[in-house]
């Protein structure tokens, strides 16, 4: 190596060093300013929540703030919107809680979905002697089709989240029923392939993590609750009662409980746009777990 070069040689490596080292500089600047990060996010879920509301013309603060406190952005929408998750009841790290996950607006019109999620995320876990309680909130899993100018059913990308669940046999189920049963309804797209939409992937993710012993997935306006999966349905929640919808390719319910074996509660509510009120709500939230500690001492007992 002639002189020239090892000069050459070491200013490279000087100017490498000082590069990483404003590098590392930059990155702990960067994540100083990042540093309430958990803060962010739980504005941004605060946010969503106040859009949402808007969108139902009602007063925030009492479901907001309460639904918020905690949340973090778990994933990303295909139009970059946040996916908030809120946690409560005992730690993850319990081995013996009973899991719950709770997923609100799948269907981004359906927004007393979204709210009654918001509204239960506020509300404190109830007590049960036998049991602990872990439980993990979406409120708004499908964040674009809340948000567009017009909310939609279907994705950013128009997708039917509900019908993009990889189920049996998916590709041709889930193409004849759109077809033949929906004559090729936009709003029922199932999409191109199973599994194809972020919000899908992150809900498969979730229940692979999470390994919930129920998920109850919040819709709108049937007014019935549907169930798929072992051990008994309830027979009210609130005041709405049950009355089985039958089986979708690509559905939650379908892949949760015939892929997974997690059973899947579906709260169907009777209107999309007029929203349960907070005694409704509280009360369907204690009909929850009245169902949940029997149905978890029914499946104990079965095995
Ligand atoms: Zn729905």
């Amino acid at each position: 190596m002639g002189g020239a070069e090892e000069v050459f040689t070491l200013i490279v490596r000087a100017y490498r060093v000082t590069a990483l080292f404003f590098s590392v500089l930059t990155g702990i600047a960067y994540a100083a300013n990042a540093a309430p990060g958990q803060t962010t996010a739980a504005n941004s879920l605060t946010q969503q929540c106040q859009q949402l509301g808007k969108l139902l013309k009602l007063r925030t603060d009492s479901v907001c703030a309460p639904a918020a406190n905690g949340a973090i952005s778990v994933a990303s929408s295909h139009q970059q919107r946040s996916i908030f998750a809120v946690r409560r009841g005992a730690k993850l790290s319990e081995p013996s809680a009973t899991r719950v996950l709770i997923l609100g607006a799948v269907h981004g019109d359906e927004l007393t979905a979204g709210w009654l999620a918001l509204q239960w995320a506020g509300f404190d876990v109830p007590r049960s002697p036998k049991r602990d309680y872990a439980v993990l909130h979406v409120p708004i899993t499908n964040p674009d089709g809340v948000f567009e100018t017009k909310p939609s059913r279907v994705n950013g990308r128009g997708v039917d989240l509900n019908r993009n669940f990889p189920t049996p046999n998916w590709k041709a189920e889930s193409a004849k029923w759109w077809n033949e049963k929906t004559k090729r309804d936009p709003r029922r797209f199932p999409g191109n392939t199973a599994a194809s939409e972020h919000e899908t992937r992150y809900v498969m993710r979730v229940i692979e993590t999470f390994q919930p012993t129920v998920v109850v997935s919040i819709h709108a306006p049937l007014g019935v609750l549907d169930y798929d999966g072992g051990g008994l349905p309830p027979q009210r929640i609130g005041s709405i009662w049950l009355d089985m919808l039958g089986i979708y390719p690509g559905s939650l319910g379908h892949y949760a409980s015939r892929i997974r074996g997690v059973p899947v509660l579906t709260v169907e509510l009777p209107h999309a746009i007029n929203a349960v009120n907070d005694t409704e709500s509280r009360k369907m939230w204690r009909d929850l777990f009245v169902w949940i500690d029997k149905y978890s001492n029914l499946d104990s007992q079965s095995k």
